[in-house]
């Protein structure tokens, strides 16, 4: 293990953009810990890709829309590894909709998700991240909470809402040498996305200036990037990963 090499949580690793996370911390050399909330065979998977490759992984269960559920995985990380360090809040849910149909369950589900999940994993691990005077923090928005979304209210407004959390931990963690950046993918090739209609998944890869679908790998780099110590004067940027979709916004 390198000298620089720092213990990292994952939300959200059993497969798509998390998993593709936590595989490129793990072969940056930090010893990372995932999280899913039903998908246990996924995660059970990512681990064992880890160790494969001759690195620390551990898996747990943890609802992030549950504060002492993540309050128990942090805890778990802790007495096994020490303080986390590096933190990426990836996951997220949609449950899509037109706005006139859309209910009190499909919003409160994504914005407890995909918002209150990112604040509780944060207010739990920052203590330890200023304690030691260093911390990355990541969190996965979209191009969405840019330009907004048809038929995505909830998550649109969700993932814009991550950006004021990245932007406000930002500034009040920078003087402890912590940095919270967002990450805002556009389309990717993984299991949320083969819930759209094949028709539709084209039309959004047409809208793309690089013409195709990204890979979770492509947003994995960009994340181990912004976890790493080069990555030491950058904090409350929005990093898109999108091929150039929401360029200008
Ligand atoms: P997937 O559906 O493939 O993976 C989602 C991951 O989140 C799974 O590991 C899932 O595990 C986990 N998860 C969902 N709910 C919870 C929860 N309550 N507690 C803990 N873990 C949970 O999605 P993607 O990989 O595509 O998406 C990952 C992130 O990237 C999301 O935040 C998404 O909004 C964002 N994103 C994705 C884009 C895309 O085109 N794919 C575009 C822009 C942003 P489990 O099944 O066990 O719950």
């Amino acid at each position: 293990m390198s000298t620089d090499a720092r213990v990292a949580l994952v939300t959200g690793g059993s497969r798509g953009i998390g998993r593709a996370c936590v595989l490129a911390l793990a072969g940056a050399g930090h010893r990372v810990a995932l999280c899913y909330k039903a998908d246990k065979d996924g995660a059970a998977d990512t681990a064992a890709a880890v160790t494969d490759a001759g690195g620390e992984a551990l898996a747990m269960a943890a609802d992030v829309a549950d504060a002492a559920a993540v309050d128990g995985a942090v805890k778990e990380i802790e007495s096994a590894w020490g303080p986390v360090q590096i933190l990426v809040n990836n996951a997220g849910v949609t449950r899509d909709g037109l706005l006139l149909r859309m209910t009190d369950d499909q919003w409160g589900e994504v914005l407890r998700t995909n918002l209150d999940g990112a604040f509780y994993a944060i207010r739990r691990v920052a203590p330890g991240m200023v304690r030691s005077r260093y911390g990355r923090i990541v969190n996965i928005g979209s191009a969405s909470g840019a330009t907004g979304s048809a038929g995505q209210v909830n998550y649109a407004a969700a993932k814009a809402g991550l950006l004021g959390l990245t932007r406000s931990v930002a500034r009040e963690l920078a003087s402890r040498n912590v940095t919270c950046n967002l990450v805002a993918p556009g389309p990717i090739a993984t299991a949320m996305l083969d819930a759209v209609p094949d028709d539709r998944r084209a039309d959004l890869a047409a809208m793309v200036p690089l013409a195709r679908l990204g890979s979770p790998d492509e947003v994995g780099a960009t994340v181990a990037f912004l976890c790493s110590e080069a990555a030491g004067y950058i904090t409350g940027a929005a990093i898109p990963v999108d091929g150039g979709l929401s360029m200008g916004h």
